[in-house]
């Protein structure tokens, strides 16, 4: 019975095998026949018939433009040219990192596809339309997850957070949504503790970028901060501490700026030693020389040159009768001269030993009316509270993050899960 069965179906297949044979047979000589007909019509549309196209795989290199990697794979430069005037147009190719990756699809003297990927969040496409290079850019879709951490300083906040992080991005942007109310280069304490819970994004399981934090709180002694993200109905999306006020102040905490202090070692463990003294007026930074020194409020300069015992030196006029200036600079950045405006989180030069100093800081001092105030201790203005209408809004807002950080922390949940 099994093997009667086995044998008729075993028959069948060979009877279906021939016939395909004959199919195909009489499919090729058709096929033949279309080839040489549509010839022509590739023609006038403008492709090239396909039979010598090639895929072209390539990844850049460090300084390697998309140009220069296309032409080390033999592809002609008067297309590679044609590709990228028509790529320019959706996306900087000045911008390109190492280990972008592209596909191409070419003849000899025609490109038919090309997809460059950037980074892990950017795609762009180049198709041939009606023989015209057309340029896209392609959506990418991401799972969003939404994620806590929690923890303890030991020493520094960065020692603490980068084993908990995927990447030192997330350390940044939590110091960023408190940066004017904590300096964490040299406030944290041990036994300070920090909760967060923030978006997280990936493709097929793989990590591709930290979103907003959504939530914030960095506790030290009995005296905490907290901030959740806000997106004002028709205006922007910010921080706002609990009662709604935003995070955001006239002054930094610190003129020395987490972001770009770290980006100088991003990826080692340690930050180096900064430390805080108050020799005289103002409050000194002991910093690495050459550690840079940014704007601690929107202003224009006064002065910056060589000042006496401080040294090379700027001084900032801010509103509301507030200068800051910033002394023993090893050197004052580009464009920062008398009468020039800058921004809060400006460069203005980087800490030195200039003038009467014994070793690398940077001397910090802030005057309200001509009088000197204690930089560690001004409360600066806040900007921007939320306005009464969203009030009620804000709050319900508020309330389901601070749930959220609370119950994600408090668990141990790692994450729960909601499609964008
Ligand atoms: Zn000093």
């Amino acid at each position: 019975m099994k093997l009667n069965f086995l044998a008729g179906n075993r028959i069948i297949r060979i009877i279906l095998l021939v016939g395909l044979i004959l199919v195909l047979i009489q499919l090729r000589g058709w096929l033949d026949l279309s080839e040489k007909r549509t010839d022509d019509s590739f023609k006038q549309a403008g492709i090239d018939p396909l039979p010598l196209a090639c895929i072209f795989r390539g990844e850049l290199e460090k300084n390697e433009p998309l140009y220069l990697s296309l032409l080390k794979k033999g592809i002609p430069s008067q297309l590679i040219y044609e590709l990228t005037s028509t790529i320019r147009g959706k996306l900087d190719l000045r911008k390109s990192l190492p280990g972008d990756s592209y596909t191409l699809v070419s003849t000899p003297d025609s490109i038919l596809f090309f997809e460059y990927q950037k980074g892990m969040d950017e795609k762009y496409r180049v198709t041939r339309e009606l023989g015209e290079l057309k340029a896209s850019v392609e959506p990418l879709k991401f799972n969003r997850i939404i994620k806590s951490i929690q923890g303890e300083i030991e020493s520094s906040l960065w020692e603490s957070m980068i084993d908990l992080c995927k990447n030192p991005e997330l350390i940044l942007k939590f110091a960023e949504v408190f940066e004017w109310e904590i300096d964490f280069l040299t406030e944290p304490q041990r036994g300070d503790s920090f909760r967060l819970i923030f978006e997280e994004y990936d493709m097929n399981g793989d990590f591709v970028k930290y979103g907003d934090i959504l939530a914030a709180e960095y506790r030290s002694g009995s005296h905490s901060n907290q901030a959740v993200i806000y997106q004002i109905p028709n205006g922007r999306k910010d921080w706002f501490d609990s009662s709604g006020k935003s995070v955001r102040k006239a002054f930094l905490k610190s003129p020395l700026n987490y972001r770009r202090i770290s980006s100088r070692f991003s990826y080692s463990r340690f930050h180096p030693i900064f430390k805080v003294f108050r020799p005289h007026l103002g409050v000194d930074y002991s910093a690495p020389a050459g550690t840079p020194i940014v704007s601690s409020a929107d202003g224009v300069v006064i002065s910056a040159g060589w000042k006496g015992g401080l040294g090379k030196a700027v001084e900032i006029r801010h509103t509301n009768g507030f200068v800051t200036s910033y002394g023993h600079l090893s050197g004052i950045a580009k464009g920062i001269r008398s009468g020039a405006r800058v921004n809060q989180k400006d460069l203005i030069g980087y800490v030195g030993s200039t003038g009467n100093s014994t070793g690398p800081h940077l001397d910090y001092r802030v005057k309200v009316n001509g009088r000197f105030v204690n930089p560690l201790k001004m409360i600066a203005p806040p900007v921007e509270p939320i306005k009464p209408e969203y009030m009620a809004d804000f709050q319900t807002h508020r309330n389901n993050l601070i749930y959220a950080l609370d119950l994600l922390t408090r668990n141990d949940l790692l994450a729960w899960e909601r499609k964008k």
